[in-house]
């Protein structure tokens, strides 16, 4: 049997514009993606059962209400790298996942999980796979995926010397287009942070649509963020923490207004933003300190609520 674990991190985005929809119904999108430390951790184990003459694949979590079966990213990541490359072999792939990272967030989190599948059974299986590639098989995933590879790429301890070196593997990248169009940045944000997640969930589509007819007043200058994290300069990163779906998110789910509020009062008002389509909103720390602080004072109100920081 061969196994091996792998992190899959949670990312949060630090702007999120919306530039129009597309004739299928896709929105096109600008957003910078920040990956953070908050992880679930993956056991992925391989087990040749010669006699069997296919592959099959199954999935336990320690969330009881995840679903185990091809509705889960991460065995919907298995079975299609079983479709591509399983020909000629026969036996059982398992991934246990603990997960630690709120689920339907904002926070990619069963995206990173089918990420981190990938990248571990291109080793398990000797595939020798390049990032490049990894990146073009998770776009058939899911929009998110290919930023959680190549940001696991970047921050797993035992991919990043496998990819050390390539451009690709980044802990903070663009996404345009429909979202997988991606420019990795050098620079990404250095900052602790705490995160707050109301118990309820909000659907990506549904938020995307709820904007479609909305007046947008305040978008992000994403250049100018770009800028601001190439300088190191909070202040432009800061003018440009804006988040489009907030329109939306925040006023259909007053909890997360609700969130963001408290957050505000806690925190510098202007460094505290909703996280994709929510219902996540995280803030920005000066320190370790800070962010301990904040998190004791959130935890009152979201019992989901983590300090952690960004990746770098
Ligand atoms: P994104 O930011 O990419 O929109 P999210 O953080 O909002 O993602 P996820 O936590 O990835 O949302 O989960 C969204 C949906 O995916 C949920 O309905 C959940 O049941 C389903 N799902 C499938 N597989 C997983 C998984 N391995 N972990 C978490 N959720 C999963």
């Amino acid at each position: 049997m061969k196994k091996i674990n792998l992190n899959s991190f949670a990312k949060i985005n630090l702007s999120l514009d919306v530039l129009g929809v597309l004739d299928n119904g896709f929105h096109q999108v600008s957003m910078i993606m920040q990956q953070i430390l908050l992880c679930d951790d993956l056991l992925i184990r391989w087990r040749e059962e010669p006699k069997n003459d296919c592959v099959t694949v199954s999935v336990s979590t320690n969330r009881y209400f995840l679903p185990t079966d091809e509705r889960n990213l991460a065995y919907r990541a298995a079975a299609l790298i079983a479709e591509k490359y399983g020909h000629g072999r026969s036996g059982h792939i398992s991934i246990d996942i603990k997960k630690r990272i709120p689920v339907s967030a904002g926070l990619a989190g069963g995206s990173g999980n089918a990420a981190a599948v990938l990248h571990g059974l291109n080793i398990l299986w000797d595939l020798g796979l390049s990032l490049n590639d990894l990146i073009r098989i998770s776009s058939e995933l899911g929009s998110d995926i290919p930023f959680c590879v190549m940001g696991q790429a970047a921050a797993d301890k035992t991919l990043k010397p496998r990819f050390a070196g390539d451009p690709l593997a980044c802990h903070c990248a663009l996404a345009t287009g429909t979202g997988t169009n991606l420019t990795p940045l050098k620079h990404g944000l250095h900052s602790h942070l705490v995160l707050s997640k109301p118990p309820i969930s909000v659907s990506t589509a549904t938020a995307y649509k709820g904007i479609d007819s909305m007046t947008i007043d305040r978008h992000p200058d994403n250049d100018e963020m770009i800028k601001g994290l190439e300088n190191g300069s909070l202040e432009l990163i800061r003018k440009n923490m804006v988040n489009v779906l907030e329109n939306f998110t925040l006023r259909r789910y007053p909890i997360v207004a609700q969130t963001k509020a408290r957050m505000q009062e806690l925190c510098d008002s202007d460094c505290v933003m909703m996280s994709g389509s929510g219902p996540a909103v995280f803030g920005l720390c000066r320190n370790i300190r800070q962010s301990k602080q904040l998190c004791g004072e959130m935890l009152a109100l979201n019992k989901e609520s983590f300090w952690t920081r960004t990746t770098w």
